[in-house]
Formats: C-alpha cells, sequence, structure tokens
C-alpha cells in the first residue's frame, strides 16, 4: 500500500476499503461499498473537471444509483412502472427498444392498446417515430389516475452536446381530445457517472450486458479504441475492462446512454487507454494518457461495430477469410442493408458495377491511397463519381452483388494501386496530432482523476476476478 500513500486521501480511503472488506466471501454489501468507493472518487473526478468548465461539485448521488450499478436491472425487462399516480402526477412507464421490435411491439410493452395510436404513429409521415427505432433507446408513456394516456416520449437521441450543455432529443406525442400532436423537444440532461468492469468469457457483448453497460456505451468503447484494437476479430477470453461512462436522464428519468469517459482495455495483456477530453467544453476528442489523439487518418473498420456485426464478425474468423496475397482484402460478414462508411475523407472514384467486385465504391484519399468497398446492395443517396466524402460518412449498404458466395463487405485498401493489409499498423496508425504544450498541462489536470478511477478500477478487478457473475446473482 505503499506507494497509495502519495494518492488523494479518497482513493487511499477508496483502497483500504477494497483491501480489507475483500477477505470474507464477497457479498452485495460489500460490493455496494466498493462502488461507493470508486463513486466517490468520480465525484472528485467530477470536482477536477470543473477547473476547465467550472460547475458546482455534484453532490453524492443516491444510494439507489449506486446499487444499479452491481445489481443491473434486466435491460429487456417488460416495462416497468416507475413510479404511482397521484391526482397531480402520472405514471409513467418505460420500455426500451429491442432490436426487431415495431412501433406495434413497443406499444404492446407499454399497455397501449390504441389503434388510432399506432396509425399516428406508424402513418403519419410527418412523425418520424417507426423510422427512427433504435434498439436500446427509450420510450415512456405517462398516465393519469384513470388510465388516461397522456403523452408518449421517445428518447431518440440521448446524448447531444452540439450547444456545450448536455442535452436530450425526444419526440413528445401529446393526447389531446381532438386526437394525437407530435413535438421534437429538445431538453436539458442529467448527467450520470457510472463506472464497470468486465472480463471477457464468451463475446464481448456478453459480458457488458452481464454489467449492465448499455449497447451504445459498448460500441462506443470500441469505437474509441477501434485503432488500438481488432473488436472485429481480436477479442480473446481473459481480456478485460473498465469504463467510466455517462447516463442521461430526465426529469430523473432514464433518457438513454451518454458519452464514455475513460476506458482501459487489456487485449492479450496489452493495456489500451482512451479519455474524453474537450478543451473548450463543447467539442472534444479521444486521447490516451499520454495525449496522444486516437483519431485516425483512416478508420479501422467500415462497418460499425454492433451487437449483429459482432456476432457476425466471428464467422469471418471461421471462414478463415482474412487478408492475404490471394485475398487482398478484409471481408466482413454482415446482413445485407448494414451500413458501410467511408474511412478516410476522400472523393469517390468510381460508383458503379466493377467487375466480380459487383456494385463497388473506389475512394481517392491522399497519398496515392484508395479505398474500395465491394458486393454492395445499393450506394447511399448523392454518392456519384466526383462527390467529396469525410470520414465515417454513410456511403452505401451491405449486399452480395459480384462474385459473392453472401452477404458481406468487402474492403481493400491500396497504396499507388496495390493492395495491403488495411489492419496492419501502417495503415491503421492513428495521425500525429499531439497537443501543444500549453494544453498538456490542462489535459493532465482533467486526466488525472480518471488515471485513478481506472487504477482503482483494475485494483477491484483484481481481487473480484468473477465481478460480472456475481453482479448477476
Ligand atoms: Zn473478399
Amino acid at each position: 500500500m505503499r506507494q497509495q500513500n502519495d494518492l488523494a486521501n479518497a482513493e487511499a480511503l477508496a483502497l483500504s476499503r477494497l483491501s480489507t472488506s475483500a477477505q470474507p466471501a464477497v457479498g452485495s454489501h460489500l460490493l455496494r461499498n466498493l462502488l461507493l468507493s470508486t463513486t466517490f472518487l468520480l465525484c472528485v473526478g467530477a470536482a477536477a473537471l470543473g477547473m476547465v468548465q467550472p460547475v458546482q461539485p455534484e453532490p453524492m448521488p443516491p444510494e439507489q444509483t449506486l446499487v444499479q450499478n452491481v445489481l443491473p436491472f434486466p435491460l429487456d425487462a417488460d416495462a416497468t412502472a416507475i413510479e404511482f399516480a397521484t391526482p397531480e402526477t402520472p405514471y409513467v412507464t418505460e420500455t426500451r427498444i429491442r432490436s426487431g421490435d415495431t412501433v406495434a411491439t413497443v406499444l404492446k410493452r407499454l399497455n397501449l392498446d390504441d389503434t388510432n395510436l399506432l396509425n399516428f404513429l406508424t402513418r403519419d409521415t410527418k412523425v418520424p417515430f417507426a423510422s427512427k427505432l433504435v434498439p436500446g433507446r427509450s420510450v415512456q408513456a405517462a398516465t393519469d389516475i384513470n388510465g388516461q394516456l397522456l403523452w408518449v416520449r421517445y428518447f431518440h437521441t440521448p446524448q447531444s452536446d452540439a450547444t456545450g450543455q448536455p442535452t436530450v432529443k425526444l419526440l413528445q406525442i401529446n393526447a389531446t381530445r381532438d386526437g394525437f400532436t407530435a413535438e421534437d423537444l429538445e431538453r436539458p440532461s442529467e448527467v450520470q457517472i457510472e463506472v464497470a468492469v468486465g472480463t471477457i468469457e464468451r463475446s464481448l457483448f456478453a459480458t457488458t450486458d452481464a454489467a449492465s453497460i448499455p449497447d451504445g456505451i459498448t460500441m462506443q468503447m470500441a469505437e474509441v479504441l477501434g485503432t488500438k484494437i481488432d473488436f472485429f476479430r481480436g477479442i480473446h477470453r481473459g481480456d478485460q475492462f473498465r469504463l467510466v461512462y455517462e447516463n442521461r436522464t430526465f426529469e430523473g428519468r432514464p433518457a438513454g446512454p451518454g458519452r464514455v469517459l475513460a476506458v482501459e482495455f487489456v487485449n492479450k495483456g496489452k493495456a489500451s487507454t482512451a479519455v474524453w477530453y474537450s478543451a473548450d467544453g463543447k467539442t472534444g476528442s479521444y486521447y490516451d494518457l499520454e495525449g496522444e489523439s486516437l483519431q485516425g487518418a483512416f478508420l479501422r473498420n467500415s462497418i460499425k461495430f454492433s451487437r449483429i456485426s459482432s456476432t457476425f464478425g466471428m464467422r469471418t474468423i471461421a471462414a478463415n477469410q482474412a487478408w492475404s496475397g490471394h485475398h487482398p482484402g478484409v471481408d466482413y460478414v454482415a446482413p445485407t442493408g448494414t451500413p458501410i462508411h467511408a474511412t478516410a475523407d476522400g472523393v469517390v472514384q468510381l460508383a458503379g458495377w466493377h467487375f466480380g467486385y459487383g456494385n463497388t465504391i473506389i475512394l481517392k484519399h491522399h497519398s496515392k491511397i484508395t479505398t474500395l468497398y465491394g458486393h454492395q446492395s445499393r450506394f447511399a443517396d448523392g454518392i456519384t463519381v466526383g462527390t467529396k466524402v469525410s470520414q465515417g460518412q454513410l456511403i452505401g449498404y451491405v449486399g452480395s452483388t459480384g462474385w459473392s458466395t453472401g452477404p458481406h463487405l468487402h474492403y481493400e485498401f491500396r497504396v499507388a494501386e496495390k493492395p495491403i493489409d488495411p489492419l496492419s499498423a501502417t495503415a491503421a496508425m492513428p495521425a500525429a496530432t499531439p497537443l501543444e504544450p500549453e494544453q498538456r498541462v490542462k489535459f493532465a489536470e482533467v486526466v488525472a482523476p480518471f488515471r485513478q478511477q481506472l487504477q482503482v478500477l483494475a485494483k477491484f478487478q483484481e481481487i473480484v476476478p468473477d465481478i460480472s457473475s456475481v453482479a448477476v446473482r
């Protein structure tokens, strides 16, 4: 413990709690204490962040929030009543959108048996409810004490910071005497900071599910560390991660996941870290703890890592379709219609049928680099020869056109017309955009609490290695 003497009192307290209380059999009381300790540290972190973005240090969140960290509520449970109706306050039920949901199944879980409402949400083209069903997003319904519907709220964009203030964007359907009205609202949201750890047993999503981590956060983690770790094919049993992230709430009720604030992922024994840093409190990006930008000139993957692609990606391994001289690209097996994104800024050089590649897009980038996206079912709107595209922009959709045995994206990375392994270090190398010296000082201050937090979580994992399975009990 000598080394820890240098740390803040708060952390020393937390660590001593970690070590003393971990001796007997692990119980939920202990877990709560551990999480209390780590969350306490987060408050210290919030205060330190205040130096950059002056805000009042947040008070300790209520104990209930903390318990939720270790005793996960079933993510896909049926709609839960989260408060009781009184003549003044409505009765609110909430559910989250599951993959495969339709408007009808969502309404059913909210106990809303109303054909007029269903018609309004599905047939009125001015109401983008049906077209915006995103798995994991929250939908709430409020009724009065007589069971009369008051409103339905769909939190389609839980995380928005365009103005520098955290907000949620929601679609609110109001029940009126003459039928329904819809309005798009943007409202200030509250931010809760959560922590989580996991050790990969079967798959990344199985692990994040056990720790009650929202899918949106898992996908962000994969995106943020995408230049360091191949989440499609390189995740191994025994890999570990520790996460600090936001949950957004609106009027005290969950509105959805916010942003990953800090993450450490140990892949095959090698740790990669990322922290969110914003110099002006508005825009920002991810850096490692030393202040090197994690934003690569090229994205490692042109398909977003998701629950679906992670499962399909596993099949890619089985099929052994990796890059080789004989197969000069990487195949991402994914369902038809999966969005394909440009891996870097560039100009469309070709968008059309291209031999055995079927419907193909070739993008021209700087320094004689081109990228090729083959077998597409269709191209995104507005993508024609000469179109300028930016990194991450949607360019088309997975298909099985041309010489293909099933839906997949064939992706090639070429330097001076010569294909090279896109997953190799040179291709995925992050662009060197170091912070200015004066920014480094500020960065170090902002990052210090996150660094401590990740250390505490690592310690925590060391003491309670099977924390995920403990948490499920
Ligand atoms: Zn291929």
